[in-house]
Formats: structure tokens, C-alpha cells, sequence
């Protein structure tokens, strides 16, 4: 709620920079470096990204060699913008090993992780970056020269580490939910100050629907993330393994919320939002950096839609192979024809949440069956069609991933609106609110999304956009002259 930066500080050492200790450590490593970083005694740092290497982290260059006498590896190489890089004694590295075949002799560079302390030598730190924001936050470039690091050192498997890196991110990224839910709090509470005290053409402001609309939309989007993020946590606390996919729309969702809710705060302060006396320029500087780090908004709705669709194909494989033995498959292909049939003829398959749901939320409950349904039809479309090569149809991936968003955000209101009204909280009714008008709007945006996975003035557009692009790329800017010839 109070300052981005320091979240960052604190994310970057627990939530990444040691986290893989957490994860992937043995008992002698654990014991050796967690007490530490608990108490805040050692600073932890993730060092993934390099100055060819981003949103590819496979391409990494730094290298690790191990010695002849097998008891060190030789590290080199060069981290760039890493959080708490100036500050931290602790590092968790990905390099690159030199990895011999078993079975065919082959050589492969393969990505392994190393925890590395500073006191190692040989490691050395750029000074902090300038940024445009989280400025509290440390950011700069580490470099590994030499470095010699102890064979017991190795985090995980030889040549997992790209294993390491995607469990680590992914099983950080709710933290980013429940952060920026405490940035929404904080924002809304100067937001209504201000609508709730300013006077203009003889009224207070908040009595306008303009205005309204926004604090309505603003409470709307604080209360799907913080619901996301508190839903993840829950099923990670309880055993879940399977939560990628809820992880990473979490990111995004919080990500963007937060970005809208500070773009209105300050639009509803008017002049006011402009100045940084207000302090919301800055907490909306602070705020744009979580579209980027952890995995891009855009690379983590491609992971969604992939990996979801992925699912999807399993189940059609699954599918596949029933038919082959219809006969001692007949319950499982006569349900699932039913359900197509319904499919097209629009109509309900007869799945309901009806016994999950508070009554008073049946309707928005019927949204997301319709929702679901309309979703798990257009993704097996899509899959017949495409195939594999669906990995290069971006266009299409983009509006699947948000349909799953808006999918998921639904799930995860209608779920604790429930739970208020069922528990007669004091906020259920504002609850229910939220709940209800949350899941009217996300549908419509669903039905959009979908209908242009199919439509063939969307497809037009695609095609348009690609043309465009390609033009304006071509022409290093736009291609149009000047309407007065300048
Ligand atoms: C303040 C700050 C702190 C950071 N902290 C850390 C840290 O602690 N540790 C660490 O390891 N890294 C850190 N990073 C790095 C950060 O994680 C990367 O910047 C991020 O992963 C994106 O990589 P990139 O900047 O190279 O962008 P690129 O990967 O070059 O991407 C550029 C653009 O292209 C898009 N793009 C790329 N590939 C595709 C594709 N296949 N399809 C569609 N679009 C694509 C991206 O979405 C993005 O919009 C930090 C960065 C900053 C700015």
C-alpha cells in the first residue's frame, strides 16, 4: 500500500532471490543459508536476464565449468537490471554447464542454477540503474568473473535449470496480486477523498455518474485481484501443484488492474493527479514495471493460452484414443457427444454451480457455466483447426488468455462473494455488487473475444494489423506524410 519499492526490495529477496533455496535446496543448503535470509541478516538476488537474453531465458550466455578435480565450477558471465544486484550477498544464478550425453557422448550446454555468495570473489556489481520508477528498489548489473563456486553449490539438477527458474517465478507471482491489491487500497482511499470533498458546478463530485462509474470500476478491479490472490494462495497452502496457470493470469490481471486504478485515481483528481504533491504519479511510475518483469504480460498470456489449450489437447487426445475402442468407451463417448450436440445447439449441457453458489448469486453463477462452456467449445475449435500450429496464431492466443482472465476473475469473486453471503458478513450485500456486475461485464467481454476467434471481420482485422505493422516497421515510423506536406 505505501511504497512499491520497497515491495520490490523485500519480492526480489523472498520472493525470488531465495526462493529456489526454498524450493530446491538440500537439508545442507538450507541449513546453511536460509537463518540468514530470514532474519534479513544476508540479501538474496535472482540473476536471470542478461543483455541478450529477456523473455528467452533459454539463451543465456553465462557459462559454468566444472574443474578437473570435479570440487568447483567456473562461473562467468554478465546479469543485467537485477533487483537488490548492488546489495545482495546472496545469488541465485543460472549458467550454463558444459553436459555430457550418457548415451551418445554428445556435449550440450545445459542450463543449471548455482547459489553464489559474494564473498566467493570475483563477483562484482554495476551501479544503480535510473529508472522511472520503484526507486527505492536497487536495480543493477552483476558480474561473474571467475568466480570459482563449490560443487555442493549446484541448486536442483545438473542442467534443470530452466526447471528452477519457471517454478520460482511461477510460484512468486501471486505475491505480485497480493501487493498491488494493498496499491489498489491505497489509491481507491485518495481517490474517494477527493471525490467525496471537491466541489464543482455546485455538487460534490462523487454524485456524478461519471465519476461513479470509475469508483465502482476501481473497487471492482481491487476486489478481483486481491480475491485472485488470496484463491492462489489458498490452493498452494492446501497441496495444489497444478497453479501456473492461476499464477501467472493473476500477474497480468493485477498487473493492469493496479495500472487502471492509478490512471483514474488521477484522472478523478483532475490538475490535482498531475502534481506530485498528490503522490499518485508516482505510485503510477512505480507501477509500470510489473507489466513488464516476472515474464511480460504478453509472453505470460501466450504461457496461458498455450498451456490451457494444451489441456484441452490432452483431452481430445484422450478422446482419440476412446474411439478407437468405442465399445468399452461407450459411457464416456456418449456423454461427451451430448455435449457437443448441446454445444452447438446452444444449449446448457446441464452443468450448474447451483451447489456451490449462494442462491443470491445464481445468476451470475449461470455466466460462468455459459462462460465455460462457450470457452472449452471455441479452444477445441481452435485446436482441430490450427493444430500446432496455434503456438504461431498470437492474435488468437491473446483473446483466448483473456477469456480465461475474465474467466478465472469471475471464479474467484463469485467464490468469496459466496462465502460472505453465506457467513452473513457486514460487506456481503457490497459483495454481492461487486460479484454481480463483475461477472455481467467480464461475459460480455468473453463473448466478444470469442466471437472473434471465428468472425471473419476479425480475422480482417488481424490481417489489416500485420499488413500495418509490417509497414510501419519497414519504414523505421509511420508511413503517412505529413497532412500539410512538412
Ligand atoms: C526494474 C527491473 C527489475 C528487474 N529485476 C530482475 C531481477 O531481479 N532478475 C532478473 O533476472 N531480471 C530482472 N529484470 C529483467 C526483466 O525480468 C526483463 O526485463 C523481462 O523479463 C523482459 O525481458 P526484456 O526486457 O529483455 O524484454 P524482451 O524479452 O526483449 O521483450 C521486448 C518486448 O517483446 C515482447 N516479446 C518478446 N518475445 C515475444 C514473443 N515471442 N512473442 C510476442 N512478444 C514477444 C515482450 O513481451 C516485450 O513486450 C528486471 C527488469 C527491470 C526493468
Amino acid at each position: 500500500m505505501h511504497d512499491l519499492g520497497v515491495g520490490i526490495t523485500l519480492g526480489a529477496h523472498q520472493s525470488i532471490g531465495f526462493k529456489g533455496i526454498l524450493l530446491f535446496g538440500s537439508d545442507a543448503q538450507k541449513k546453511k543459508y536460509l537463518p540468514k535470509l530470514a532474519t534479513g541478516e544476508a540479501i538474496a538476488a535472482f540473476c536471470l536476464t542478461e543483455p541478450g537474453s529477456g523473455s528467452d531465458a533459454a539463451s543465456i550466455k553465462a557459462t559454468a565449468v566444472k574443474s578437473e578435480c570435479g570440487q568447483y565450477y567456473t562461473l562467468n558471465g554478465g546479469k543485467i537490471w537485477i533487483s537488490n544486484g548492488g546489495l545482495a550477498d546472496i545469488f541465485t544464478v543460472f549458467a550454463k554447464v558444459p553436459v555430457k550425453d550418457g548415451a551418445t557422448g554428445e556435449v550440450k550446454d545445459k542450463i543449471t542454477t548455482f547459489i553464489v555468495e559474494r564473498g566467493f570473489g570475483g563477483v562484482t556489481s554495476g551501479p544503480p540503474e535510473k529508472k522511472m520508477g520503484i526507486k527505492a528498489s536497487n536495480t543493477a548489473e552483476v558480474h561473474f568473473d571467475e568466480v570459482k563456486v563449490p560443487a555442493e553449490n549446484v541448486l536442483g539438477d545438473i542442467g534443470g535449470g530452466f526447471k528452477v527458474a519457471m517454478n520460482i517465478l511461477n510460484n512468486g507471482r501471486f505475491g505480485m496480486a497480493a501487493a498491488l491489491s494493498g496499491t489498489m487500497k491505497g489509491v481507491i482511499a485518495r481517490a474517494v477523498d477527493h471525490a467525496a470533498n471537491r466541489t464543482q458546478f455546485g455538487n460534490k463530485i462523487h454524485n456524478y455518474g461519471a465519476i461513479q462509474e470509475k469508483v465502482a470500476h476501481m473497487a471492482m478491479l481491487q476486489y478481483v485481484t486481491e480475491s485472485m490472490a488470496y484463491m492462489i494462495s489458498a490452493n498452494m497452502d492446501s497441496g495444489a501443484t497444478e497453479f501456473q496457470i492461476e499464477a501467472a493470469i493473476s500477474k497480468i490481471f493485477a498487473s493492469e488492474a493496479a495500472w487502471v486504478v492509478a490512471d483514474e485515481c488521477i484522472q478523478l483528481l483532475g490538475g490535482m493527479g498531475f502534481m506530485k504533491d498528490a503522490g499518485v504519479e508516482r505510485v503510477m511510475r512505480d507501477l509500470r514495471i510489473f507489466r513488464i518483469f516476472e515474464g511480460t504480460n504478453d509472453i505470460l498470456r501466450l504461457f496461458v493460452a498455450l498451456n490451457g489449450i494444451q489441456t484441452a489437447g490432452n483431452h481430445l487426445k484422450g478422446l482419440q484414443r476412446a474411439l478407437k475402442n468405442p465399445v468399452g468407451n461407450a459411457n464416456l463417448l456418449i456423454g461427451e457427444i451430448s455435449k457437443r450436440v448441446k454445444r452447438k445447439a446452444g444449449l446448457s449441457t446441464g452443468v450448474t454451480l447451483s451447489d456451490s453458489v449462494h442462491p443470491e448469486l445464481n445468476h451470475s453463477g449461470d455466466l460462468v457455466v455459459k462462460a465455460i462452456e462457450r470457452f472449452g467449445g471455441c479452444t477445441e475449435v481452435l485446436l482441430l483447426k490450427y493444430g500446432k500450429r496455434i503456438v504461431d496464431e498470437q492474435f488468437l492466443l491473446k483473446r483466448v488468455a483473456d477469456s480465461a482472465i475474465d474467466l478465472y476473475a469471475m471464479v474467484v469473486v463469485l467464490s468469496r462473494a459466496s462465502r460472505s453471503l453465506s457467513q452473513r458478513q457486514a460487506s456481503a450485500q457490497h459483495e454481492k455488487l461487486l460479484c454481480e456486475t463483475w461477472c455481467i461485464e467480464a461475459y460480455a467481454r468473453i463473448t466478444d473475444s470469442l466471437d472473434s476467434l471465428s468472425s471473419s471481420s476479425a480475422k480482417q482485422v488481424f490481417k489489416n494489423m500485420r499488413a500495418i505493422s509490417a509497414a510501419v516497421v519497414s519504414n523505421g515510423g509511420t508511413v503517412t506524410p505529413h497532412p500539410l506536406g512538412f
